[in-house]
């Protein structure tokens, strides 16, 4: 009875897996916010390296990874695959259930997989600085995380409000030498306007990327990098999946699904793709993006072109959104209220070849706690969200008596989410329920906003 399935470091792959030209729609260009043209990569110069832009479009199945990137990893990689027995003893089920434990890294999540890949490309083309938001500190101390490892500066944008009330993962920005600033700053027009508007506006991620992008797009050697949603994220963090489909044929198992939690859709493509590769070819095999009932971008939203950001700065992307004005309440999982999703996603949402589930928080919570008390570790909210949909699929397996084998992603570990659990535990967290009608007002919205 082996619980953890391992792979050496000289096992870790040597290549990223891009499904571009595997998809079986393709995608539709992003657009420049000006001209509503499709964009040319000279648009993405000012705040990108080109190794970046050529990922971002590139027709080549399997990218090398480069050897400086692997030596990186190796300080956490390859993570282990477990088997959770003590959650699925209490469930009763017949299912197997593994996670892929991504909370190992330095900073508890998947996020230095992109983090290190991005901060490595900006270096080698000689670039000194770079610039990002965040907003409860996730991507953030990513990215200063892969700022100390390879000698670069990061300036970080952080909405305030969580800047002054998780301290914590600003205190690890710090630590690992990158700068912080609570977005809206004095240190751009977008930050300045705001302030101008609202001395106490607590900020937005919206409005913190409309920072980050100026920075970046204003000061020479400055480039600017996002944690989620854009195609070479997915491709980077597709490590996650590779390193998996190895450690399943180890034991000589596959998965019948395989979950993540949804924001912008990085880690859900990360695990995912390979095995949506799989699929593309015939293989049965379900891959099921978990969401909050809150932010339902997957299960409610609309495909079609939007923007990225509240005051439309960046490219319009084609993908299912809630519309760029859509506020999402406050969740507990603050990485999984995001308006769109990765384009990559979405289209295969649309084809059928990606499912979505949709759940409230304190049901989540629930999930996670039982999943603490058998298994051990605690899990960050969001990675909650993948817990409720695993424990479904095993009670649905105990229900029809089949022994199916669960795959999910374990994203990240929740130690600096204890408020959240304190909330939960002493019974006073809410769930949000979201009116209908402010789904449909934004996406109403949205399409009057669109004379394209
Ligand atoms: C950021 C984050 C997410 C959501 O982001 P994706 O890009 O959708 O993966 C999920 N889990 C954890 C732990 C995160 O930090």
């Amino acid at each position: 009875m082996e619980r953890k399935i391992f792979l050496s470091e000289d096992e870790m792959p040597r290549y990223w897996y891009n499904i571009l030209p595997e998809l079986p729609t393709p995608l539709k260009p992003p657009l420049n916010p000006q001209t509503k043209e499709p964009l040319k990569p000279e648009d993405l110069k000012a705040i990108f390296p080109n190794a970046i832009i050529e990922q971002e479009m590139s027709n080549q199945k399997e990218i090398p990874i480069p050897e400086k990137v692997l030596e990186i990893y190796s300080l956490w990689r390859p993570t282990p695959l477990v088997r959770a027995y003590n959650l699925e003893k209490a469930l009763g089920t017949p299912a197997k259930i593994y996670y892929k434990n991504e909370s190992v890294s330095p900073a508890g999540s998947h996020k230095p997989n992109t983090a290190i890949a991005q901060a490595y490309y900006n270096k080698i083309e000689g670039i000194t600085t770079l610039t990002t938001e965040t907003g409860a500190g996730q991507w953030g101390s990513a990215l200063a995380l892969a700022g100390a490892l390879l000698g670069l500066n990061v300036r970080v944008y952080m909405v305030k409000v969580s800047y002054e009330q998780k301290p914590f993962r600003r205190s690890m920005i710090h630590l690992w030498g990158a700068e912080v600033y609570p977005s809206p700053s004095d240190r751009t027009e977008a930050g300045r306007r705001a302030l101008k508007e609202d001395p106490n506006n607590p900020g937005s991620l919206g409005l913190a990327i409309s920072e980050a992008v100026e920075d970046a797009a204003t000061h020479n050697n400055t480039n600017y990098a996002l944690g989620s949603v854009l195609n070479h994220v997915l491709l980077h963090q597709t490590i996650i999946g590779l390193e998996a489909k190895k450690q399943f044929e180890k034991i000589g198992d596959y998965p019948d699904v395989v979950l993540a939690p949804c924001g912008g859709g990085s880690n859900l493509g990360g695990i995912g793709l390979p095995f949506i590769r799989d699929k593309i070819n015939g293989k049965d095999v379900r891959v099921v993006a978990i969401e909050p009932a809150s932010c339902p971008t997957l299960t409610k939203g609309v495909f079609t072109y939007d923007y990225g950001d509240v005051a439309q700065m960046t490219p319009l992307l084609y993908m299912y959104t809630l519309g760029h004005k859509f506020m999402p309440p406050k969740i507990h999982a603050g990485g999984l209220r995001y308006h769109g999703d990765s384009p990559i996603l979405s289209q295969l949402r649309k084809d059928g070849l990606l499912d979505a589930v949709a759940y409230k928080q304190k049901e989540v919570f629930e999930a996670g706690v039982l999943f603490a008390k058998t298994e051990g570790v605690v899990p960050a909210p969001e990675t909650c969200h993948a817990i409720k949909g695993v424990i479904d699929e095993a009670l649905k397996a105990k229900e029809e008596g089949k022994e199916k084998t669960i795959l999910f992603c374990f994203s990240g570990h929740g130690h600096f989410d204890m408020a959240s659990y304190d909330l939960y535990l002493s019974g006073n967290m809410e769930d949000y329920e979201l009116p209908e009608e402010e789904i449909e007002k934004s996406i109403k919205e949205l399409e009057l906003n669109k004379k394209l």
